[in-house]
């Protein structure tokens, strides 16, 4: 095994640990709370914390002693498909069966039905830790508590959650629940098809309503993982595509694996238990390999509504982008394991007179590989919790709003401001966590020289399995295209505020009075050069010379006849480029606040020297990639498009939508 030894993943990672200790824990616990209010609720985030503490101990110990030594047996175990059925490699279902019997379904469930009613952070804590230990365990593990997670906040959310004096006490999916958290079964988030992935709009698969109010679903679904579970999420087309194209004819609908003689969902084991979707077969997949990737047909088969029809789109997102956080926690498990295994060989394997670890280039590589690592969770664990907060209030005014006015408005702004900053911060991590994942696991082979690429050592799987962390949950580039959009919108609709934003970045680059706060600003003054670049040159090639106008006058000028799908080319050749310069200044601005925070701790001198070393790399690099957006001629344009930039391709409409 090449990832060295340790007893334990949360005891030996420092760095994890004061992620969780920056949480305001009275904050979300007191929003986890308020959902059940339980007799044995915590009442303090401290209490919590120090509970969730000794949680992640044993749990840490758990992925440290129990599946990383396993590593290589998950890696050459496949699950095995016949006669539709699908038997789960013999390791991973000894591992699973063992993570059941310690609790961790039901991590972030409620009491009432066997849970612990923790913080999705918790869990995306101990997700970091079991993909360190193998990532295929981490893959299946997401289809236990978050789906039955999403299955409740649905529940809330379209409002079918009975209430007792204010306390849920009843949910839709509440014997669904109940056999997710005993670890019997677990769900599937079912979106691709053979012919669409990143492009919804583009989905076939349909259902059609029945008297009883109850649908079937028709339609072919690909690389499903853990599409062997009892619990289906499925987004399909309910309505007529003539007067509800693309996205707007989607519908979210529940799927049972399988149905009782009365039609209706009921147990797996249930005595007349028959199947309501078939397994076509399941994929042979370049890595992840204890994970299942199925095919999966329905025919006819049962389905219920969840919400309204036509909201599958929107009700498809909320669980996509806790996936995008979720998979940023699977890239900092794989990045932390491909460090760890680079330097415990590095420090020492010797080549000509000293270990490769005090070569400079080697020294380097691991140098950086720590710092990304570092700036990653910090950005992720901040992603991650304003993404928790916003949805815990968002579900408690939905579901329990309060009877004070006041109290909801002041509910209303928090949920908001919560939205916002993980609206920001989710396409960056999951951009950055997935592309990071493969390029630190490529650099721990090559640390690692020959030895890296033969089998034994491990490193060959790490990168085989990091390689589909920039596809799945949307692509690095679909990623790259919301952030361009948000960005750019919010510029452009408010160009008086963008302006005030580059005014005042410009003059604490130039004047604070704190080196890191200046660093932070210079970076920050970087991508906003860039978001003006782009915004002049796709102004400049839609209305002609645009660009030169003051800022002021953008509004008009690029509203008028302004179709951004087509008008946009500029903007999405630099999508990616932009988007590596909005995450490299929002790192470091999150380390630098985090610095400032811990001043006059035994954590301040470590802190800023974190965020020092990362303006060291990123400011510089962050230069190269303007000069790159700076220095793109319109030929170049012409050039990819085979035509005039002002003709840009109208497919690229979906993905600017
Ligand atoms: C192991 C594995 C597990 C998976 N698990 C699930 C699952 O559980 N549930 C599920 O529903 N799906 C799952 N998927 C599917 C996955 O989400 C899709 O493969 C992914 O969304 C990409 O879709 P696609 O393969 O159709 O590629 P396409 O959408 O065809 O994209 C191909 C390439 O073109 C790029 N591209 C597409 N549109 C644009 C654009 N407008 N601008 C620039 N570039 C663009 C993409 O970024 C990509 O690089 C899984 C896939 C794998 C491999």
């Amino acid at each position: 095994m090449a990832q060295p030894a340790s007893s334990n993943f949360f005891l030996d990672n420092d760095d994890l640990r004061f992620q969780l200790s920056r949480i305001d824990w009275d904050v979300l616990v007191d929003l986890q709370e308020r959902m059940f209010l339980d007799d044995d609720r915590f009442h303090t985030g401290r209490e919590a914390k120090a509970f969730y503490d000794e949680l992640l101990t044993s749990l840490g110990e758990f992925a440290a002693k129990e599946i990383a030594p396993f590593e290589r047996e998950l890696d050459e175990q496949h699950p095995h498909f016949h006669d539709g059925v699908v038997d789960d490699a013999p390791r991973l279902k000894k591992i699973f069966d063992a993570l059941a019997g310690l609790g961790t379904m039901g991590l972030t469930l409620p009491r009432r039905l066997g849970g612990l009613n923790a913080p999705n952070l918790i869990s995306n804590t101990l997700l970091e830790m079991l993909t360190r230990a193998d990532a295929s365990v981490a893959g299946h593990f997401g289809f236990y508590g978050g789906m039955a997670s999403a299955l409740m906040f649905y529940s809330a959310d379209e409002g079918s959650v009975t209430y007792e004096g204010g306390v849920p006490v009843k949910s839709r999916f509440d014997a669904e629940i109940s056999r997710i958290v005993a670890g019997k079964e677990w769900g599937a988030m079912v979106l691709t098809e053979p012919h669409a992935g990143s492009d919804l709009a583009r989905l076939r698969a349909h259902a059609l309503v029945q008297k009883d109010g109850s649908w079937r679903l028709n339609g072919q679904k690909i690389f499903i993982t853990a599409g062997h579970g009892e619990h289906h999420v499925v987004i399909a087309r309910s309505e007529d595509e003539g007067t509800h194209p693309g996205l707007k004819g989607l519908s979210l609908f529940y799927v049972p694996g399988h149905i009782g003689a009365n039609g209706k969902p009921c147990a797996k084991d249930a005595a007349d238990a028959r199947p309501n979707l078939i397994i076509g077969g399941i994929e042979h997949k370049m890595g992840q390999h204890s994970a299942v990737a199925a095919t999966i047909h329905y025919e006819n088969s049962y389905a219920e509504l969840i919400g309204q029809r036509g909201e599958g789109f929107r009700l498809m997102l909320v669980l996509m982008n806790n996936a995008r956080i979720i998979v940023a926690f699977e890239a900092l498990g794989t990045c932390e394991a491909a460090f760890r295994t680079a330097r415990a060989y590095a420090e020492e394997r010797v080549a000509m007179g000293k270990t490769l670890a005090r070569h400079e280039m080697i020294a380097d590589y691991l140098d950086e590989m720590d710092i990304v690592i570092r700036g990653l969770r910090a950005v992720t664990f901040e992603a991650a919790f304003h993404e928790e907060c916003g949805m815990r209030i968002k579900t408690i005014l939905k579901s329990n709003p309060p009877a004070n006015a006041d109290a909801r408005k002041d509910l209303d702004r928090k949920a908001k401001q919560h939205t916002d900053r993980s609206r920001v911060l989710t396409p960056l991590i999951k951009y950055w966590g997935g592309e990071e994942a493969v390029r630190q696991t490529r650099m721990c082979m090559q640390i690692l020289g020959g030895i890296g690429y033969i089998t034994e050592t491990g490193a060959e799987k790490l990168l085989r399995d990091a390689l589909v962390i920039p596809v799945y949950e949307g692509t690095s580039q679909i990623q790259a295209l919301m952030a361009l959009k948000d960005n750019l919108q919010a510029a452009i609709k408010n160009p008086a505020r963008f302006a005030r934003d580059i005014a005042e970045t410009r003059l604490l680059a130039l004047s604070s009075s704190d080196s890191l706060e200046k660093g932070a600003a210079r970076m920050k003054m970087i991508t906003l050069s860039a978001m003006q670049t782009i915004i002049s040159r796709v102004a400049a090639d839609k209305l002609g010379g645009v660009g030169k106008k003051p800022i002021g006058q953008w509004r008009a000028s690029l509203t008028k006849e302004w179709d951004p799908a087509v008008d946009f080319s500029f903007g999405l050749l630099h999508a990616e480029r932009l988007t590596k310069l909005l995450t490299w200044s929002h790192t470091a601005e999150v380390l630098v606040t985090q610095a400032r925070s811990v001043a006059g701790t035994a954590d301040a001198d470590e802190r800023t020297e974190i965020a020092q070393r990362f303006i060291e790399r990123f400011e510089p690099r962050s230069k190269g990639v303007l000069i790159e957006i700076e220095a793109t001629s319109g030929s170049l344009l012409q050039r990819l498009l085979g035509r005039s930039p002002k003709k840009a391709s109208s497919s690229s409409k979906a993905a600017a939508e």
